[in-house]
Order: C-alpha cells, then structure tokens, then sequence
C-alpha cells in the first residue's frame, strides 16, 4: 500500500490578499467550503490509496503532452509516449501499483488510437499548438486574486484559437453541460487577458471518441466573474461551513476525519 503526502508547510499561513484560484479550487469551495479550508488553509495532509482513475487519466494526458512535445506525429511515436507514461505512473518500486494494470494500458491505446485519427482529421497534428500550457493572470475585478491552472491543449488550426480538454472517464457531458463549463470559461478568459478571441472551445472524452464543441462570450465572463467574486469574498471573510452531500463527501480526501462526513 502507498501513501501520498502533501507537505505540512509548518510555517504555513494563508494569505487572504493575495489569493491564488484555480478551476478546481473554485470548484472544491463550490462544492463544499470545509473542504476548501482543509486543503488550502488548514492544509491537511492527503492519505489515500491510489486511484486508478486518477493514474489513467494522469497517463493518458501525459502520453499526449509528451507526443506534441515530440516531433514524430506518427500513430507509432504516440503509442510509444504512452508506454514510457505507463511504466513511469504503473510501477512504483519495481512492481505494478494496481493488479489489473494491463486493461488500463489496452484501453489507454484504444483511446489514444481514436484520437490520433480524430486530430489528423481534424488537421491538429502539423498545426501550431501549446501543450499543457501553465497560465495564470489577475482579472481587473478581484483586487490582489491570481487565477491560475493548465490548458490541456491550444491549436491553432489555420489560424483559429481552439481550447481543448481531454477528460478519459466514464461521464459523458452533455452539449449543456460543456456550454456551461466553468473550466472552458476561465480557460477562454486567460486567452481573452492576452488579447485571443478563442472561436472554439472543446470538451473531448476519449473514451467515447466524442468531442463536444462550445463558445465562450461576454455573458459567460461576467456570470463567471460574479460567482467568483462572491467565493473571494466568502473566502476573505474565513466562511468555511460544510456542505456535505454524498457526492461531494465520496470523493472528498477528507472524508475519514471530517466530523460532517456523509462517507466515513
Ligand atoms: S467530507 Fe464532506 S462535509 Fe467534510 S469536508 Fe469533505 S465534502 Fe465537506
């Protein structure tokens, strides 16, 4: 069994005014403010197991950032870049960390296989493009808050700005869903801070080769703006109630030593 420790940062504190927020800490204060408080104040470390979820999903993403980062666009170079990530995240001191790792590494090339067909036809391979490309900027709205995170991939597909994201589980989103994509929205508001109307955005989920396109506009900025404000606030004022819910609390790495725990 393997444990995965944060660090405690024992000198730690907070420091309210100068916010850093990402997609998945909006999203984790959305979801359950104590659990905010827990990762990112209190910083409690993170004992869990594994999740073979996560690891797939960690090599599926790292095949492909290590293929565009290549310069063979071959079928062959991004099979390859996927076995060096398989052996990297699946064997930890010399053996397997999960006993079926061998349907992750077929699905995995299944899924991959799809996509390669999909970005040649879609003229994504021989494009310009950034891959998991680290960004962060400070929106005029939120005094002293940095919105920060990673873009999967940006094409420039003859010349038209494309935001993709990969996601390689089980959920499939709806066309709704992905035009209400908080994630996207921050993703085109960066590009938008740096002066790039972004014409598509996409949600692609490899495992069902689907890849859902959307648009970002004004309205979807200032909707965002405004509930991330409120969250600013809510944080700056130290308002971490618990909003357990069964969703939130089963995936929740907290959810053994939270009092409010709906999945202990
Ligand atoms: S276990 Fe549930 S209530 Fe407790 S912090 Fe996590 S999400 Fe919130």
């Amino acid at each position: 069994m393997i444990d995965y420790f944060e660090d405690p940062y024992d000198n730690w504190s907070m420091d309210y005014d100068n916010l850093r927020l990402s997609y998945s800490g909006f999203n984790c204060y959305v979801q359950c403010p104590l659990q905010w408080r827990f990762k990112y104040v209190d910083r409690v470390p993170q004992t869990r197991e594994p999740d073979k979820s996560l690891v797939f999903g960690s090599t599926v993403h790292g095949a492909i950032n290590r293929f565009y980062n290549g310069t063979d666009r071959s079928m062959d170079a991004l099979q390859y870049c996927l076995d060096v990530e398989y052996k990297e995240r699946y064997f930890v001191a010399g053996g397997p960390i999960f006993p079926s790792h061998e349907e992750d590494l077929y699905e995995a090339r299944r899924q991959l296989r799809l996509l390669h067909y999909r970005h040649e036809r879609e003229g994504l391979l021989d494009c310009p493009f950034r891959s998991e490309l680290k960004f962060e900027f400070k929106p005029r709205e939120f005094k002293g808050v940095t919105v920060n995170g990673f873009i999967d991939n940006l094409f420039f597909a003859k010349g038209v700005p494309q935001i993709v994201d990969y996601k390689t589980g089980s959920t499939r989103y709806s066309q709704k869903e992905v035009d209400e994509n908080d994630q996207l929205t921050i993703y085109a508001m960066f590009a938008k801070s740096k002066g790039m109307d972004v014409e598509k955005c996409a949600i692609h989920m490899t495992k069902f080769d689907s890849k859902i396109f959307t648009k970002r506009t004004t309205e979807h900025f200032q909707d965002l703006i405004l509930r991330m404000e409120e969250v600013v606030e809510r944080i700056r004022s130290q308002d971490f109630p618990a909003t357990p819910s069964f969703k939130s609390c089963r995936f929740c790495p907290f959810n053994k030593m939270c009092p409010e725990s709906m999945c202990k």
